[in-house]
């Protein structure tokens, strides 16, 4: 029976099944039926008197098998399973290492004791699913635990530490030792000691305040706007305070449904898997050779090149920084150092971390330094000549086999990679700004960069806290030249009757953080500003220019929040955008001298001139190969641009949400009443819709 999802064995008078589903011992239909069939046949068997339940391997059941969600059942259900546990006349201990997440831990709550090992971690993470514990967690938790911390655990979906989980009476022991041998002493203890079979449907709910869940729906009003999960976790939490345990669980069940068709769960599924994807390449299998990084260099200790470092320190991996003068180099220090002192003085590092990690980061004038790392980023100023000068030394002193990486925004890989005689060590490694803080990276293929270099450095993300994706040469890569098309349409939306208010709220509503005018103010208007007086032509690429209101803001000094207005007025203490009238003039000017009537705009158009044009460039990025699939687009949208992970990003939405045909024909639309060939569907999501077929298929 070696091969059984559930093994069964018994030592002594203790029944013992271990679960068998490698890696990580997912409540697959077969480790259900087997649990459910080995309590039932323990409890019959009269040389036993009690059960263990444990993990084989490095865990117990780490969570449910998620690719069994929205398939028929099959098998005997987790609530069977469950109550077979809770019912079973003779004491059952589940015994707990590695992770018991979601419904492992639910399966554990079905147990009369729980014991854990020291590093355990337990919790019910499938908020991040978009999805609630639906088997009996929210009912049994509050139970144990009481209703607060079930509430933030159940919410926040974190991991809770073994210790941690004592203090609440989520495990009631922990294990020295040995596990299961100290789970078998466990059981035979309380078999001696006559221990009631305690199950935790019987317990009260403790409730510490009465306006606790009240108070904590508040409280999280901000943060879990736009998602369903939370307000539906509250609701069960509030159904475990008010009603009788089984018409709680019927409670559970009916707001699990909810959750489970849900649109919001459908594409935080989606994104779940698509995160995993992108890590991926389709041309580089997972077996490929890798090399080897113990060290690293960064070039440049500026905005991204210190934060770049850091990410490197964080992770254990001694970097050397490199400036071109003491002071900028010892300012760029500066920076890093009070960055990790800010995080000490909020708990997240102790005074000996700081400097462990100041440690790891050693700053020079000397590209000699610099001659045996294994990887080395540049993060110099945005010019092909700067980059040049840099390439040329990094490619005379780096060793054989060292990865090259740009941090370029902007400029061509491959011309970079071509100013050194070894291209396929080169590579883009686009960070985001604030690189420390960032998850996102977009690593850039080069037309040369080896197979190898590829899969090093999608790895060494990973090492390195980010999440990954690949893209290819283009201008802006994938975000950037998406987040272009928006912002065209919302210059032209201001030309045309917009103000940047509504074209915010819009975006705002959608579910990102902030719309494209704040942006622009706490990024800085002069950026661009800079970047366009650099330009002699106006006109760019069939683009009519969009910077006429920028431009004119600008010249009043109106840079953003730094400068205490931009789009807006910045002068309350929280930094709050306050509508200006002055701008509203220099819009209704623009205009004027455009020769536009101003009109009104209904927050749908200015949502699909904002949104389609963007799934439009994506269609286009994907023909021209530059992403690899539509889940790598909308991984790069959800973690670098803040498209709220509740519709899946750009092209989940399309795909999903809207509809492509729908897209396509709002583009034409759009183009009819302009003239203007922006709004030209591109030939693969024309393509799609005649076939009747969505980006996923590609
Ligand atoms: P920055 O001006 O803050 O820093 C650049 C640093 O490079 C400065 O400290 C400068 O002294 C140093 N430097 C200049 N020439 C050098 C040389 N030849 N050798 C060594 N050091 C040199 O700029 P930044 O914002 O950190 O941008 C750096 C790169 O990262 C650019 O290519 C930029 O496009 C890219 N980038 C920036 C952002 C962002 O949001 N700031 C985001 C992604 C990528």
């Amino acid at each position: 029976m070696s091969d059984a999802a559930i093994l069964r064995s018994t030592d002594g008078e203790v029944g013992i099944l271990t679960v068998n589903n490698p890696p990580v011992n997912a409540l697959s239909a077969a480790v259900r039926t087997g649990l459910g069939d080995g309590i039932k046949a323990f409890a019959a068997d009269p040389a036993i008197k009690a059960i263990v339940v444990i993990g084989g391997g490095r865990t117990f059941i780490a969570g449910a098998d998620i690719r069994e969600f929205g398939k028929p059942p099959a098998g005997t259900s987790l609530h069977d399973v469950i109550a077979a546990m809770e019912d079973c006349p003779k004491p059952v201990v589940a015994a707990l290492h590695g992770t018991a997440l979601g419904g492992g831990l639910e399966t554990a709550f079905g147990a009369h004791y729980r014991i854990a090992g020291p590093q355990a971690r337990v919790g019910l993470p499938e908020v991040h699913l978009g999805l609630l514990p639906g088997a009996g967690g929210t009912q049994r938790l509050p139970r144990l635990a009481g209703a607060e911390f079930a509430l933030e655990a159940m919410v926040s979906g974190r991991h809770i530490p073994a210790k941690e989980a004592l203090s609440k009476n989520i495990v009631d022991k922990i294990a020295d030792g040995d596990l299961l041998a100290a789970a078998v002493a466990y059981a035979r203890e309380l078999v001696a000691q006559g221990a009631p079979l305690r199950r935790i449907r019987d317990l009260p709910v403790k409730l510490g305040s009465p306006t606790a869940i009240e108070d904590f729906a508040k409280s999280i009003a901000r943060k879990a706007r736009g998602f369903k999960a939370p307000w539906n976790i509250i609701k069960t939490v509030q159904a475990a305070v008010d009603l009788p345990f089984d018409e709680g669980m019927k409670r559970e069940r009916e707001l699990f449904a909810e959750l489970l068709t849900s649109s919001e769960s459908a594409a935080q599924r989606h994104y779940f898997f698509a995160e995993r994807e992108a890590a991926k390449v389709l041309d580089v299998p997972a077996d490929t050779p890798q090399r080897e990084i113990k060290t690293g260099g960064i070039i440049g200790c500026g905005t991204m090149g210190g934060g770049i470092a850091m990410n490197f320190a964080n992770a254990g991996i001694p970097v050397t920084v490199l400036e071109t003068s003491q002071e900028a180099l010892d300012r760029g220090m500066k920076v890093i150092r009070a960055n990790y002192e800010n995080t000490a003085k909020r708990g997240g590092l102790t005074a000996d971390q700081v400097e462990q990690r100041m440690a790891l980061i050693k700053p020079t004038l000397s590209y000699d330094d610099l001659k045996d790392a294994d990887v080395i980023i540049e993060a110099v100023f945005e010019t092909m000549e700067v980059k040049e000068g840099v390439f040329t030394k990094l490619d005379a002193i780096a060793k054989p086999g060292a990865i090259l990486a740009t941090n370029t925004s902007g400029l061509d890989v491959n011309q970079i990679a071509n100013y050194t005689k070894r291209p396929g060590d080169v590579i883009g490694m686009h960070f985001f700004s604030p690189a420390n803080v960032m998850k996102l990276l977009e690593n850039v293929r080069g037309k040369a960069t080896s197979k190898d270099v590829i899969a090093t450095v999608m790895s060494l993300s990973k090492k390195i806290g980010k999440i990954p994706t690949l893209v290819g040469v283009c201008e802006g890569f994938v975000g950037n030249r998406m987040l272009r098309q928006r912002g065209v349409q919302s210059a032209y939306m201001l030309e045309e009757g917009a103000l940047p208010q509504q074209v915010d709220k819009v975006i705002f509503d959608f579910g990102f953080p902030m719309g494209p005018f704040q942006m622009s103010d706490l990024a800085g208007n002069d950026v661009g500003w800079r970047i366009r007086q650099g330009k002699k032509e106006k006109e760019q690429r069939n683009v009519r220019y969009t910077g006429y209101v920028a431009d004119a803001i600008c010249e009043l000094g109106r840079f953003g929040q730094k400068t205490g207005a931009g789009y807006y007025k910045y002068n309350l203490p929280d930094r709050s955008p306050i509508p200006a009238p002055e701008v509203e003039k220099i819009i209704e000017e623009t205009s004027k001298k455009l020769g536009i009537t101003r009109r009104a705009f209904s927050d749908q158009e200015i949502l699909e001139r904002c949104l389609y044009p963007m799934v439009n460039e994506g269609a286009k990025i994907l023909e021209e190969g530059m992403a690899q699939r539509a889940l790598d687009i909308d991984v790069i949208w959800v973690n670098g641009y803040g498209w709220p992970v509740y519709r899946g990003g750009p092209m989940w939405w399309a795909d999903n949400v809207v509809g492509l045909k729908a897209v396509h024909d709002a583009l034409l639309k759009y183009r009819d009443m302009s003239g203007d060939p922006f709004w030209e569907p591109a030939p693969l999501l024309k393509k799609l819709v005649q076939e009747n077929r969505k980006f996923s298929s590609l």
